[in-house]
């Protein structure tokens, strides 16, 4: 695609099956669900309300963790002199091929070229050299929530674009096993927050060294799978050493008084996360939100005939006592027919849908459908009093996280194959069987070998059980196991 073609919005009628063509079905539900459209400006998208509501509740989950673990917000610029960019020789030899950049301002050319962030631990690291003097100014734990921009050649709504929105933490500590500790209690967080709120199953581990991040001595990741047998990976955690300490300054006075570098940390979860999301749970009716990402939780339905003003009356009351219970409610008051708001909602994902019809009122009933089970399917839809919809909400919500979790780990747990031969191996990774997981010499050249010959690549590695002696797909000594995959 060149530069200057700008690709609209596609209009979309009806989404394909989602076993079809997960790419269509993704992208169709993307746009239906009004999570985001295609910007006037190539490889960009517009996050709109609904989808802005989707990343709002990540954030805040995020956030609170963060917070708990005695991390503060604060905001560096987005753009980076080149001359401070090219400090740190092999961070900027990755992330080059990506970097946009600044070469004019008003009408004048720059003396110096401005690269827009691709991530931020240049300008930090300049900061907290800046900041800091003595041990007692560390910990330094900071993070902020901005946007970067890759520059990418294909790009897809959450997957891929060239900006995106993300977090970045940013960590100077005064020992290696200070930094490491702050590494791993990051990715489980990123970890629990994945599995937890956003209901997707991850495996965590770290990354062999061709997938680690560049200027980075461990890189750490949490990896899901998707429903076409490739990995995604959600959230990184770097042990950055000394390397930028030493390229960048960041020096303090240590309780003996001798000067020393500190140990840096970086890591990130982007809007990725919400693609992961998207493709675990969606089904053919578009998608499938986990009660704790949804931006609504319930949506009220009246069922309205002409002149029936009471069920309108009793809807609103209704809305008012869910939203005194702390539930993050709407009620559809659309001129519109009740079936075309409930395909509506189901299209987006929203958990639960209480419908309430005159015959209801009359009865004292409210009817409660799940989001989350068939149509027709056993406890799908239930006739609740309507002095109790509250509370059942509550439980069912808490139900219906826990059974779109166990849905996705039970597909995760069955996609994770473990070949014990090179042949089956090399065949399992080609047709994208899912997590291939192997004991692995951990080489370079075994890993390039594999890459080559069927596209996988190691997503996370962990130590050994014991017992294995020989990497599968070589047959050298097994030095750790590793989970093979194509990926997004
Ligand atoms: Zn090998």
């Amino acid at each position: 695609m060149s530069d200057d073609k700008i690709e609209k919005t596609p209009l979309v009628k009806e989404i394909p099956p989602k076993a079809r063509d997960l790419s269509e079905w993704y992208q169709a539900v993307c746009y239906k669900a009004e999570l985001v459209s295609l910007a006037p400006v190539r490889g960009c998208v517009v996050l709109r309300p609904y989808g802005f509501g989707l990343w709002e509740r990540l954030q805040s989950e995020l956030d609170r963790r963060f917070k708990e673990t005695g991390h503060e917000n604060a905001y560096f610029p987005l753009l980076i002199p080149e001359s401070l960019l090219v400090r740190e020789a092999e961070h900027v030899e990755g992330f080059a091929p990506e970097v946009a950049w600044v070469t004019e301002g008003g009408n004048e050319k720059l003396t110096e070229r401005l690269a827009i962030r691709p991530t931020s631990e240049v300008v930090i690291g300049v900061m907290y050299a800046e900041w800091l003097q003595s041990y007692r100014d560390l910990p330094i734990l900071i993070n902020q929530w901005v946007n970067v921009m890759r520059w990418e050649k294909r790009t897809r709504p959450f997957l891929r674009t060239l900006e995106f929105l993300w977090q970045e933490g940013h960590t100077a500590h005064a020992t290696e096993r200070e930094a490491a500790e702050e590494v791993q209690r990051m990715l489980d967080i990123y970890r629990s927050v994945a599995q937890d709120i956003v209901g997707v199953p991850v495996y965590a581990g770290e990354k062999s060294e061709s997938e680690r991040f560049p200027g980075a001595n461990h890189t750490f990741s949490i990896e899901a799978l998707m429903p076409d047998g490739r990995a995604l990976q959600a959230a990184t955690s770097h042990e950055l050493g000394q390397n930028f300490a030493k390229a960048y300054d960041i020096k303090f006075a240590a309780e003996d008084q001798t000067v020393q570098y500190a140990w840096t940390t970086s890591w990130g979860m982007s809007w990725r996360m919400l693609g992961a999301l998207i493709m675990v749970h969606g089904d053919d009716r578009g998608l499938r939100i986990p009660p704790k990402m949804a931006p609504v939780e319930a949506v009220i339905v009246p069922i309205v005939r002409a002149g029936s003003d009471e069920v309108v009356a009793a809807a609103r009351a209704l809305l008012a006592t869910l939203k005194g219970a702390g539930l993050r409610v709407k009620l559809d008051e659309r001129d519109l027919r009740p079936g075309n708001k409930f395909s509506d909602w189901e299209m987006r994902g929203v958990p639960l849908r209480v419908e309430l019809g005159a015959k209801d009122i009359e009865a004292g009933v409210a009817t409660l459908v799940r989001r989350d089970k068939e149509k027709g399917e056993e406890g799908g839809k239930l006739v609740v009093p309507l002095a109790e919809v509250a509370a059942r909400i509550a439980a069912l919500l808490e139900d219906i996280q826990a059974n779109l979790y166990r849905e996705a780990r039970a597909f995760l747990e069955s996609h994770t194959l473990r070949p014990s031969d090179r042949s089956e191996f090399f065949e399992r990774c080609r047709e994208r069987a899912g997590m291939i997981d192997i004991p692995w010499c951990g080489l370079e050249s075994c890993e390039a070998i594999v890459k080559a010959e069927t596209s996988a690549t190691t997503r996370v590695t962990r130590p050994l059980e014991g017992g294995e002696s020989t990497c599968v797909a070589c047959g050298e000594p097994a030095a750790m196991r590793a989970f093979f995959a194509q990926s997004y």
